[in-house]
């Protein structure tokens, strides 16, 4: 019983964290930034306009008239979920990038470098499909601000070898060419943590569009929000977490016609931040 009750407390929290993927986080107020990212191996990639000398770019959504959406999946996993792994929790969704493939569905991928470390085989060939770009979501999945929907937290002093981690292990796993995009655990982040990370040169990549995804039980409705929630330029969030996200693929099968039915056309991160004008 001690232990159920455990797990369960576990997967709320868990949850509680993937549902913080909920609102639009933009705690930071950084004006503009931009150094050349020191990532030989990362592709080169548009960068948002010009932000304050020293901090991170953030970037949410695109200012565009044109029907432009860019889904975007979480590839969750923390730096302490290696025993729920090795008990046979997924972190990772086969049938979810099976289905973007399908329906021919671009996509950005946020991925844990924990994640990569775990499911190398699936982020090599994730990282070599054109279809895909393949981003940096911290190694640890620790908290980038002093609180974060109970995420343990990263000192500043530290949170720029937790990025370079996340890329050292999708480069070990076979990712050729990470992006030097990069999203917060939680979209929590603040000055500081800007400032830490600026001098990797990495953009942060927040969204102006929450699924709801997170241990949803209905793909319906998961499709329905996305649906209500899109406007041209939109960046959609949603999870590529199989146990923690359990209704994704089938809400990606929903949303995607219904989406193209509009005249929408799917597009990766990288597309939406060339367009001028992308704001934080
Ligand atoms: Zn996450």
């Amino acid at each position: 019983m001690i232990t159920l009750v455990r797990r369960i407390a576990t997967v709320c929290a868990y949850g509680a964290v993937l549902a913080a993927c909920g609102a639009p986080h933009s705690l930071g107020r950084p004006s503009v930034p931009s150094s050349v990212a020191p990532w030989t191996a990362v592709s080169r990639m548009p960068l948002p306009g010009p932000a304050a000398p020293g901090l991170t770019p953030v970037f949410m959504n695109a200012r565009t008239q044109k029907k432009t959406v860019a889904l975007t999946f979480d590839a969750d996993m923390t730096a302490d979920d290696g025993p729920r792994a090795a008990h046979g929790e997924h972190f990772d969704n086969p049938a979810l990038i099976e289905a973007l493939r399908e329906l021919k569905v671009p996509a950005t991928l946020f991925m844990t470098g924990r994640w990569a470390d775990q499911y190398p085989g699936e982020a090599r060939d994730i990282g070599g499909d054109p279809l895909f770009e393949v981003a940096n979501h911290s190694y640890s999945h620790y908290s980038f601000t002093d609180s974060c929907y109970g995420l343990p937290v990263l000192p500043p002093a530290k949170m720029r070898a937790d990025v370079q981690r996340a890329f050292t292990a999708m480069r070990k796993a076979g990712v050729a060419r990470p992006m030097s995009y990069f999203r917060f655990p939680g979209g929590c982040y603040d000055n500081r943590a800007l400032r830490a990370l600026g001098p990797l040169g990495i953009t942060a990549i927040q969204w102006d569009v929450v699924s709801g995804d997170a241990l949803a039980a209905d793909a319906g409705a998961v499709a329905r929000r996305v649906l209500r929630g899109v406007r041209p330029g939109s960046v959609v969030i949603m999870h590529c977490t199989r146990s923690a996200a359990p209704v994704t693929e089938p809400a990606v099968r929903k949303l995607v016609p219904q989406l193209r039915k509009q005249g929408y056309r799917f597009v990766k991160v990288s597309e939406l931040v060339g367009v001028p004008g992308g704001h934080r």
